[in-house]
């Protein structure tokens, strides 16, 4: 599932490939995509760049207009030479410059917008633990303050408005880095222990970006099975990498997203 590191590694990549380059081609062949008419639209244009928004992609154009993609769950943007066919499975969008295609599969959010249309959702995001500027331990501490004290520390890290960037598996195991019980209400945080969770998240983060590929929190010793990649999320009955005690899971907040969490590491 995409987290706030698939955004901004795809934001640097795309960057990379595409920034100042003329589109030669934009197919939409997704139906549901058909009333914006996004290829007449967009017909000689210019990517700009391509940044990241917790987990919104948004493509600049030189015409001031922006493309803002959110995958959701299920949705994925990759990167294709132009010398290669773009794989047609799913394929929602495909934007092409004379040396690559940015083609995007599966949707299921996307919407072109006209200069100085607001991508919705994007405006009432906390800030960014990746963005550029960002202390991302003070953002945490500050805004951790302002959520209602009685929410669950677990579901406040994957609202959005309150920081942006972590999904379901980063929301488990910076719980678990940093000790902290995710049942447990915001407001018994100490500042230290907000801090601390909005730093280790945008380490996390930070890594994903760096390393691509499916989430990696951990790293087994040698000779351990090299799959084993986390230290709580999906190990429910196995025993903590730290104590033995089996970790537990169950639905949190109101989407009922699962956690994971050690039950003795955790406080
Ligand atoms: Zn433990």
């Amino acid at each position: 599932m995409p987290e706030g590191q698939v955004s901004h590694r795809n934001a640097i990549r795309f960057t990379r490939a595409m920034a100042g380059r003329p589109l030669v081609r934009v197919l939409a062949p997704e139906p549901r995509l058909g009333p914006q008419r996004i290829p007449e639209r967009l017909a000689g244009d210019r990517i700009e760049v391509v940044e990241a928004a917790g987990k919104h992609h948004l493509f600049r154009f030189a015409s001031g207009r922006t493309l803002h993609s959110h995958l959701v769950m299920s949705g994925v943007w990759r990167l294709v030479p132009a010398t290669r066919p773009i794989p047609p499975g799913g394929l929602w969008l495909a934007l092409s410059t004379p040396e690559w295609t940015a083609a995007q599969y599966r949707g299921p959010l996307m919407r072109l917008l006209e200069p100085g249309e607001r991508p919705a959702g994007v405006g009432a995001l906390g800030p960014d633990l990746l963005g550029e500027g960002v202390d991302p331990a003070a953002a945490a501490a500050d805004r951790l303050r302002r959520v209602d004290p009685g929410r669950q520390v677990g579901d406040a890290l994957m609202d959005q408005r309150v920081v942006a960037g972590i999904g379901n598996v980063y929301k488990s195991e910076t719980c678990f880095l940093c000790g902290i019980d995710p049942w447990r209400a915001v407001g018994s945080l100490s500042p230290e222990e907000a801090a601390a969770l909005g730093a280790t998240a945008a380490r996390l983060l930070g890594e994903g970006v760096r390393d691509g590929g499916p989430i990696r929190t951990y790293r087994p010793p040698l000779g351990a099975p090299p799959r084993e990649r986390t230290w709580v999320y999906g190990r429910r009955g196995r025993p903590c990498r730290r104590c033995g005690t089996p970790v537990r899971s169950r639905g949190q907040g109101d989407a009922n997203r699962t956690t994971y969490w050690c039950p003795t590491c955790q406080r």
